[in-house]
């Protein structure tokens, strides 16, 4: 029987065992493994990757506790502009959205875009019209507001700084993470997704890497899937996860051995924060970071599991 796995993250960053009271601990834990079991439920079912890597990430753009989706950053101007993309690794085939707001999952409308259209990527309200023609939920603003992400951006309104989520602190609270997912399915198809509201108090329109394909995601059934988190510019810039398929491909480098060349080496010298999830054709599963933690799980056919936040 082959190995199907899955795995996901819900953002890197200043993520310190201090910090965290239990109880809230134990709800980033139960939210990371309730996506965990959307997409192995897929999975299990003999469902594609790129299935399962949506059922994981809508799970998670679901739960406010992560910037994505519901829980999206507000940027200066007082709105949230979601960002999300995918990739099948199967056909290299890819969706993604840039911008956009109001959708309340913007994974699916990425989705939407690589198989309803002959586009990649889309913007703003155009993305928006493109959802709405597809039957792709709408929400009102109020579905995205919570009382944290608003104090947390009120924190930085009259600044032009713009910050990782994971690294503004509102009181004594933290909340964090942009989110992703990657998979092998039954068949030894790849696929990557990752969703984002973006950094806090972000302006003029500002994108990040999330979904950038070939930096914030990346699927090829040769060599891995990718999904990263952390400061986009620079992971814009090192052009992350498909360095790691290169490095797999063009220098024979293992998944592990690949990553880590990215995560602890190339991004470190770019000032880049932050980490990614991977997954191979073998069903190899990576979760490397250079910040202090990073929200994540893995789950595997060949009962591998893990939930994990810090280093
Ligand atoms: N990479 C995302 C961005 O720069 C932020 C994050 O990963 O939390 O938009």
């Amino acid at each position: 029987m082959p190995v199907f796995t899955i795995a996901i993250h819900g953002g890197a960053g200043t993520i310190l065992k201090q910090d965290m009271t239990d109880e809230k601990e134990l709800l980033y834990r139960q939210g990371l493994s309730d996506a965990l079991d959307a997409g192995y439920n897929v999975l299990q079912k003999g469902g594609t990757s790129a299935d399962a890597v949506r059922a994981a990430v809508c799970s998670l753009e679901d739960n406010i506790l992560f910037n994505a989706g519901r829980g999206s950053v507000f940027g200066k101007d007082g709105h949230q502009e979601m960002d999300a993309s995918i990739m099948d690794g199967s056909n290299l085939m890819a969706g993604a959205v840039a911008a956009v707001r109001n959708v309340r999952n913007p994974v699916e409308l990425a989705y939407a875009i690589m198989t309803k259209s002959p586009h990649v990527m889309m913007t703003g309200s155009g993305a928006l019209d493109f959802a709405k023609l597809h039957g792709i939920s709408v929400e009102a603003d109020e579905y995205f507001y919570s009382d944290f992400r608003y104090q947390q951006w009120k924190q930085m309104q009259g600044s032009d700084e713009a910050a990782l989520d994971h690294n503004v602190k509102v009181s004594d609270d933290k909340k964090f993470g942009t989110v992703g997912a990657v998979a092998l399915d039954i068949n030894g198809n790849l696929a990557a997704a990752t969703s984002t509201g973006g950094m806090t108090n972000k302006q003029f329109g500002r994108v990040g890497d999330s979904p950038i394909i070939g930096a914030g995601t990346y699927a090829n059934n040769n060599t891995c899937a990718i999904s990263c988190t952390g400061h986009g510019e620079p992971f814009i810039r090192a052009v992350t996860a498909y360095d790691v398929s290169c490095l797999m491909e063009y220098k024979g480098l293992s998944l592990r051995e690949a990553m880590a060349v990215v995560v602890h080496d190339k991004l470190i010298r770019l000032d880049g924060e932050g980490g990614m999830i991977g997954a191979d054709a073998s069903g190899n599963v990576e979760m490397q970071f250079n910040s202090d933690g990073m929200y994540r799980g893995m789950r595997a056919s060949d009962e591998r599991s893990e939930v994990a936040i810090y280093k």
